[in-house]
């Protein structure tokens, strides 16, 4: 069963030495239940503090400052450490850039992939065997053998394979994952994109997925959600960004990706300059510095999100000047 998320106003600070880091600013995130939505942005932007920030992960230095969470009628934010617990353990999945995070060092494979099946009534003999056709489905080969094997006797890839078929055998109403096909070649990036996918389908739980790569993102993604130094810029159904992407810094990241549709292993070029400092935030558009296409209303009024379509939304002057068309 699948379940929406709704990030609303999310407000996080990380205090440091050169003072406090507006990490994300008024950050607004819905996934519809049964949905893929797609956060983008380059490094720095605030993807991993948005994860951290829904499954409670937050580091010491961080501060939540404003926003609510919701997740099935609870405000995350809220919730006791133990009620979180319980969360993570029945409803939401994560799966992280680094595979070592979601695996047991000093437990085999097969003995972590039957464990996640508590829930499932099956027998120990159907365990092993659902166990063996999810490592078949992901990838691995001669499954059988390796069950009995740990983490450090797999690569980085057949780690992260496994970590993503443990996430899904969860089966969480929600799956959380942060830059998982980052670390894996291109070949390896689309089967699990193609995995993901047909699980989703099968499971109908919600992924909340998140990625510099544009072109896994256009391939899996219902929903995307552009992100720049800590604030939404852009959000829209996956056509509205990439056929009318109304940001230019979504133009610049489209622009830099010729085919990017047709082959989905492109990474994010770079663009020209750099993600601003978050401690001193200017008083104008975050990405006033690097748009090539600002004028003086840029630098002196910060541009609030507003509606393009009805299912299209962007932060950006030029929204107005162009008569609500980017
Ligand atoms: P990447 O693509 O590199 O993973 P990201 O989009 O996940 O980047 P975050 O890791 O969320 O970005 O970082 C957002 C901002 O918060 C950055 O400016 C980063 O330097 C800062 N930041 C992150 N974690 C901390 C921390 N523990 N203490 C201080 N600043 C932090
Ligand atoms: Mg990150």
């Amino acid at each position: 069963e699948a379940s929406g998320l709704q990030v609303r106003g999310l407000t996080v600070d990380y205090r440091s030495e050169g003072g406090r880091i507006h990490a994300l600013r008024n950050v607004d995130i819905e996934v519809p239940a049964g949905s893929i939505v797609g956060v983008v942005g380059e490094s720095g932007c605030g993807k991993s503090s948005v994860i951290s920030s829904i499954i409670r992960q937050l580091p010491e230095n961080a501060d939540v400052t404003g926003g609510t969470i919701g997740f099935g009628g609870n405000n995350l934010l809220d919730l006791s450490k133990p009620e979180m617990r319980r969360i993570m353990g029945d409803r939401i999945s994560v799966v992280f850039q680094n595979p070592m995070t979601s695996l047991n060092p000093i437990r085999s494979i097969g003995k972590q992939m039957i464990d996640i099946q508590y829930r499932s009534g099956r027998s120990k003999a159907e365990k092993r065997k659902v166990a063996i056709d999810m490592l078949n489905r992901v990838g691995v080969t001669d499954p059988e053998a390796r069950l009995d094997q740990y983490s450090y006797q797999f690569s980085g890839g057949m780690c992260q394979r496994i970590a993503i078929a443990m996430a899904l055998m969860a089966e969480p109403s929600l799956l959380i994952a942060d830059e998982p096909t980052t670390a894996l070649d291109a070949t390896l990036e689309v089967q699990i994109v193609d995995l993901l996918k047909n699980m989703q389908q099968e499971l109908g739980c919600s992924i909340l997925f998140v990625s510099h790569h544009l072109g896994v993102i256009a391939e899996l993604c219902d929903h995307v959600v552009v992100l720049y130094a800590g604030e939404v810029v852009e959000q829209g159904a996956v056509r509205d960004i990439f056929h009318r992407p109304a940001h230019p810094y979504t133009r610049r990241l489209m622009e830099c990706e010729p085919g990017m549709i047709e082959t989905v292993t492109r990474r994010l070029p770079s663009i020209a300059g750099e993600v601003p400092g978050l401690v001193n935030l200017p008083k104008g558009c975050i990405f006033a510095d690097r748009c090539t296409e600002r004028f003086a209303r840029c630098e002196a009024e910060h541009p609030e999100l507003q509606q393009i379509s009805d299912s299209h939304r962007v932060a950006c002057h030029l929204a107005d000047e162009n008569g609500g068309r980017p």
